[in-house]
């Protein structure tokens, strides 16, 4: 499987094919343009409007389409934004160390993000650690006590309100009209979705991305998922506070009602509708919400001749409709409409190449474990386990479905504490030490049960393993992605994916969707994704389970190639055969325990192996 050097190729899809989406750009922005110039009043208003929902949505569609966390409370941020906004620009009698930030809306334009940072730093902190169902509920917890401290605090006017908010000013014009805050609020909106976009399409972005995949997944290839989790929390909850900053000073007047758990869940509504994976979706989610609603009341008050809300109940209905025959949302609809020509992602071989760790000399101990025990309840799944792999070898831990196998991977890992035991990795006790940490140290593995990112590339993939290689830091990693200045850095990593994808023989494959790919090549994938982390020390659970025959001997031949450039592995099977002829040394393992360890062909005619496969699950 020898393939073509990376830069002649191309994807399967026809290139040239489609529209140009520069071309669709510039219309785009053209017919946004004629809005405030040839619309009438209430279309420019209902135009407002959206790009407002807009920028609240689009922070959903990376918090909750991207990221996987449901919030049903980010209504109560843009109400932050604006109401820190409405008090500081009008309240004559601020104490004098606050009072100057009243004296122009961009000052409480700062202030209110500050706010709205800290206070969601708090939140984030308090409540992302909850998983399921209980992370929704508390949005909706904190989104409703929100919504009635606005409503109940005498100095904000309480639920009648505040008025008087001052326009705000560019450039010395007063946006006072809606045509003329129009462009603002498009230029913030515009900003926003291809800051994201940019964001997305970088190294913090693929760790977020990395989210859905699975915690156990992310943590694995280095990623800290809570630092992920709080990073898109904050982006979602700042780009709320402009739409309330913005809305502010539209209306010009402030009351509690579109800050309430109602408007919140018509948000998410709007991402979901409008395809919450992706950051256009956010736009069509609002538009069509925001019309809809529109023209449903107008119709059905000429219908039923009278307004009684109606339209809740019609549009409460068409919702489910759309959920249910549109799942990803009407953006992946509307782009299949609209064949949009595909810039392919160019691979550049010629950069300078990741800094790799140096090779563990021959014949170091890798690896290391005494005595490890791990109890559930009262289940011993490992029970007094020792191993050892050293630099070069491949080593196999085999036995029956049951045996404890996987568990023993994860306590290596650092998936699960030990009740009992030591681990040692390249000397170093790795006891206590997060998944992300271990994986640092050098140590890279695969799943049992493939976990990978369907809808994104092999390439996209691959390249989450490299996500630790000389990592940047958090905040330049965030900042430098959202405004494209790691297009150096990520051309690296991208050059070391495409690397790896080569060397397990996926060239092929580089720009197809993950998901689309055979169970076979999917383990395939997750290998690569594992060297791209460049390992000292590999760990593969299954990597054969589910495979053909023909598939298995390429896996084989794989991991002796591997194994010939230097690789140290350590794989779980309960196919003895596949184990036989393609590693150095064996342990076997039943009911939690060593039965038997040694060369592959001694411990094949163990009689205590034989009867453990023989009379055992299998
Ligand atoms: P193998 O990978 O060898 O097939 P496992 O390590 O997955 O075996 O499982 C060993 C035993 O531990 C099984 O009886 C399994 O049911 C149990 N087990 C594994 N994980 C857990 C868990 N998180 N909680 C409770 N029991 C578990
Ligand atoms: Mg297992």
């Amino acid at each position: 499987m020898s393939a073509p050097p990376s830069s002649e190729r191309a994807p399967r899809r026809a290139e040239g094919a489609g529209v140009n989406p520069r071309l669709l750009q510039a219309g785009f922005l053209l017919l946004l343009a004629l809005i405030p110039l040839f619309g009438s009043e209430f279309q420019v208003t209902l135009a407002n409007y959206i790009g407002l929902y807009a920028m609240v949505a689009l922070g959903l569609v990376l918090l909750t389409g991207v990221g996987g966390l449901t919030s049903f409370g980010q209504a109560a941020f843009v109400g932050l934004g604006a109401y820190t906004t409405a008090v500081l620009t009008t309240m004559t009698d601020l104490p004098p160390w606050l009072a100057w930030l009243g004296a122009s809306p961009w000052l409480s334009f700062v202030a209110g993000l500050g706010l709205t940072l800290a206070f969601a730093m708090v939140l984030g902190m308090l409540t992302l650690r909850l998983s399921g169902h209980y992370l929704p509920l508390s949005t909706i917890a904190w989104g409703i006590s929100i919504y009635f401290l606005f409503g109940n605090m005498e100095f904000l006017g309480g639920f009648t309100g505040l008025r008087g908010i001052p326009p705000i000013e560019v450039f010395g014009i007063e946006l006072d009209t809606s045509r003329k805050i129009f462009f603002l609020i498009y230029v913030f909106l515009l900003a926003g979705v291809v800051t994201i976009q940019n964001l997305l399409d970088s190294r913090e972005g693929r760790a977020i991305r990395a989210l859905k995949g699975g915690m156990v997944m992310a943590e694995s290839m280095g990623v800290n998922t809570a630092v992920s989790r709080l990073v898109i929390f904050l982006v979602a909850a700042l780009l709320a506070c402009a739409s309330g900053w913005l809305y502010a000073h539209m209306q010009r007047f402030l009351n509690p009602t579109p800050f309430s758990l109602h408007q919140g869940i018509e948000y998410l509504f709007m991402a979901v509708v409008g395809g919450a994976g992706y950051v256009w979706g956010a736009l069509v989610g609002a538009t069509v919400i925001a019309m809809s609603k529109q023209w449903l009341q107008d119709v059905l008050v000429r219908i039923i001749g009278q307004a009684g809300n109606f339209e809740v109940i019609v549009f409460g209905i068409v919702m489910v409709i759309v959920l249910q025959r549109a799942r990803d949302g009407l953006w992946p609809v509307l782009a299949r409409w609209v064949p949009v020509r595909r810039r392919p992602r160019r691979i550049d071989p010629g950069v300078p190449p990741l800094a790799r760790r140096p090779l563990p000399a021959a014949g170091e101990t890798l690896l290391e474990v005494r005595g490890a025990t791990k109890r559930f309840g009262g289940l011993v799944a490992v029970n007094d386990m020792s191993l050892e792999v050293r630099a070069g070898e491949i080593v196999a831990l085999i036995g029956p479905n049951g045996a404890g196998k996987s568990t023993m991977f994860n306590l290596i890992s650092g998936v699960l504490d030990a009740t009992a035991g030591e681990v040692r990795f390249r000397g170093q006790s790795v006891a206590g030490l997060p998944s992300r940490e271990i994986a640092r140290l050098g140590m890279s593995r695969t799943f049992q049960h493939v976990k990978l990112l369907p809808a994104m590339s092999v390439l996209d993939n691959v390249a989450i393993g490299a996500h630790r290689r000389e990592y940047p830091g958090l905040a330049k990693g965030v900042i430098t992605g959202a405004w494209r200045l790691d297009r150096r850095e990520e051309a690296r990593v991208l050059a070391e994916a495409a690397r790896q994808i080569e060397r397990v023989g996926l060239a092929d494959h580089m720009f197809d969707a993950a998901g689309a790919l055979p169970l076979g090549k999917q383990r395939i994938l997750e290998i690569a994704r594992a060297l791209c982390a460049d390992p000292s020390l590999l760990l593969l659970d299954e990597p054969a389970a589910g495979l053909r025959y023909l598939e298995k001997r390429a896996l084989a031949e794989l991991l002796r190639k591997l194994k010939a450039e230097g690789m140290s592995i350590l794989l779980v099977e309960h196919d003895m055969d596949f184990v036989m002829g393609l590693v150095d040394r064996v342990y076997v393992m039943d009911f939690g325990q060593k039965i038997a360890e040694g060369l592959p062909e001694q411990v094949q005619r163990d009689p205590k192996v034989l009867e453990a496969y023989l009379g055992g699950v299998e």
